[in-house]
């Protein structure tokens, strides 16, 4: 199954990490202004995917950790990790993931695993320790709803992975009391 989480090609151990863009100031990756990173590779090809060019995982250009917490440093918004599917990089992601927690970042991460296959994968599941909010599973074509904050299909939750974790059962992601939007989640 090519989007398993014990596929072999699932993790890549070697530094620096392949990058296909990094978008500074964007609103439509979590809440507020943030830097979204999209890492290459993704074996989930969803019917509709919005990013193709980012499914080969050698796609785009190898940056280091270094050059990254640069690019967000220079702006300093909070982060999300897309792609392409971030989990495919997750052992090397884990000091990047690190080091910007440790600078206080919130961060977002977009995958096409649900959050129940990701707990499958021990790399995965320690990046997680990361994360504030996971963005889970795959875009559904015939779920799309342009109507959804910060995600596609329905299919997909807005996991509060820290309470998710605390609570022992998915716990979604809900906005601050002192944010009036009226969004939808
Ligand atoms: S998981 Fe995301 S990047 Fe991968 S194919 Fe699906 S929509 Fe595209």
């Amino acid at each position: 199954m090519p989007n398993s989480p014990n596929s072999t090609t699932v993790l890549s151990t070697n530094k620096p990490l392949r990058v296909v863009d990094i978008v500074e100031g964007t609103s439509v990756d979590g809440p507020g202004l943030r830097t979204s990173v999209y890492f290459a590779g993704c074996e989930h090809h969803c019917p509709g995917c919005h990013n193709p060019t980012t499914w080969p995982h050698d796609a785009g250009h190898d940056m280091t950790i270094d050059e990254i917490v640069k690019v967000v440093d220079y702006n300093n918004f909070d982060v999300t990790f897309s792609g392409g599917d971030p989990m495919y990089q997750a052992e090397a992601l884990l000091p990047l993931a690190r080091k910007l927690k440790l600078d206080g970042r919130n961060i977002w991460c977009y995958t096409g695993f649900t959050f129940e296959e990701l707990k499958a994968h021990p790399e995965m599941c320690r990046l997680l320790d990361y994360i504030d909010v996971l963005v889970d599973g795959p875009f559904i074509e015939s779920r799309r709803n342009t109507g959804l904050l910060f995600r596609g299909s329905d299919n997909q939750r807005l996991i509060d992975v820290r309470r998710t974790k605390e609570n022992g059962k998915i716990s979604l992601w809900k906005r601050e009391v002192t944010d009036k939007t009226t969004d939808k989640i």
